[in-house]
C-alpha cells in the first residue's frame, strides 16, 4: 500500500499518465499530476485523486520542454506534498515525417520532451529517495525503445534515450533501495490514437475495423490495443514490495509486438 507516499506522475491530465496516477492514488498515495489541458477539467481530477487516496493531490502544469519549469514543478512537490517517492516520467509528444524534411525544431521539442525530461525529472527526485532508502522511477517508454518504424526518428530516437537511460540510473540507484525501469507499450487505446481513426478512414478509403486492424494494429499480433488499464497495473505493481528486485528493466507490454 503507498499510504503515505507522493508520487509525481508527468504527462497524466489524459491518456496513460490519467490512468497511473489514478491506481497510485487507488492506492493511497499522494500525487502531484501535470500536464496540458482545460482548467475545469484539470481540477476534477485533481478533486477526483484527492477522493480516491484520501491524501493531497496536487496539479502543477510545467511544460516539460522548459528546464527551469521542471525545477519549479519538483520543488513545489516538496515544499507543498512531499518530496517524491514514485516518479512515473510519462509524457510524450509524437512527430510523424521523412528523416530529410523533418522540421528540426519538432525533433527539438521531442527530444526536450520524451527524453530531456526525464533527465531533468530524475536527478531532481532521486537524492531524496535515496534518503529514504526507498524509491521508484517508472518511465513510459514504447516499443519504439525497442524497435523503428518508419518516419518517426526523433521519438524512436528518444524513446531508445529512455531505455537506455534507464538502464544507466538502474545501475547508479541499484544499492539504495530505487528501483528504476521502463514500460514500453505498443499500441494504447486512448483518445490520441482514436482521434486518427476517421482521417484515416477518409485518407485512405477504408473503414474503421481495416483501420483498427491493419493499419494500427498491423504491428501488434493480438489485433487488440493496449488499455490505459494495464499500463497503469503493471506500474502500481513496479511500485510495490514484490518488485524490489525489478530495476533496469524495459517491460514490453505490446501484444507480442516485439516478439515477431
Ligand atoms: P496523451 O496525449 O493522452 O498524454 C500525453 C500527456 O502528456 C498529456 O497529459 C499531455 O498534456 C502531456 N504533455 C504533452 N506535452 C507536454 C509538455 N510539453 N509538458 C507537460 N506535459 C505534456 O498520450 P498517451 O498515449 O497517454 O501517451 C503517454 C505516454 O505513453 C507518452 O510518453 C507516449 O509516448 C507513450 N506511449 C503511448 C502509446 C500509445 O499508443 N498511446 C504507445 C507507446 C507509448
Amino acid at each position: 500500500k503507498l499510504h503515505g507516499k507522493t508520487a509525481l506522475v508527468t504527462g497524466s491530465t489524459s491518456g496513460i499518465g490519467l490512468a497511473i496516477a489514478r491506481a497510485l492514488a487507488g492506492d493511497g498515495a499522494s500525487v502531484m499530476i501535470n500536464g496540458f489541458g482545460e482548467a475545469a477539467e484539470i481540477e476534477g481530477i485533481r478533486a477526483e485523486l484527492e477522493q480516491l487516496s484520501g491524501a493531497g493531490a496536487l496539479y502543477d502544469g510545467a511544460d516539460l520542454g522548459d528546464a527551469s519549469a521542471i525545477e519549479a514543478m519538483a520543488e513545489r512537490c516538496r515544499n507543498e506534498l512531499g518530496a517524491p517517492d514514485i516518479l512515473v516520467n510519462n509524457a510524450g509528444i509524437q512527430f510523424v515525417s521523412p528523416v530529410a524534411d523533418f522540421p528540426p525544431e519538432k525533433w527539438e521539442a521531442i527530444l526536450r520532451v520524451n527524453l530531456t525530461a526525464v533527465f531533468h525529472t530524475t536527478r531532481l527526485t532521486l537524492p531524496a529517495m535515496r534518503e529514504k532508502n526507498w524509491g521508484r522511477i517508472i518511465n513510459t517508454a514504447s516499443a519504439h525503445s525497442l524497435v523503428a518504424s518508419p518516419n518517426k526518428s526523433a521519438y524512436v530516437a528518444a524513446k531508445h534515450g529512455v531505455a537506455g537511460f534507464t538502464k544507466t540510473v538502474a545501475l547508479e540507484a541499484a544499492k539504495d533501495g530505487v528501483t528504476v525501469n521502463c514500460i514500453s507499450p505498443g499500441y494504447v487505446w486512448t483518445t490520441l490514437v482514436e482521434n486518427q481513426i476517421p482521417d484515416t478512414m477518409k485518407a485512405r478509403g477504408l473503414t474503421r475495423e481495416q483501420v483498427m486492424n491493419d493499419v494500427l494494429l498491423a504491428a501488434q499480433p493480438t489485433k487488440r490495443f493496449v488499455t490505459v488499464d494495464e499500463v497503469a497495473s503493471l506500474a502500481l505493481y513496479l511500485c510495490s514490495d514484490g518488485a524490489a528486485s525489478i530495476t533496469g528493466a524495459n517491460l514490453s507490454m505490446d501484444g507480442g509486438w516485439t516478439a515477431a
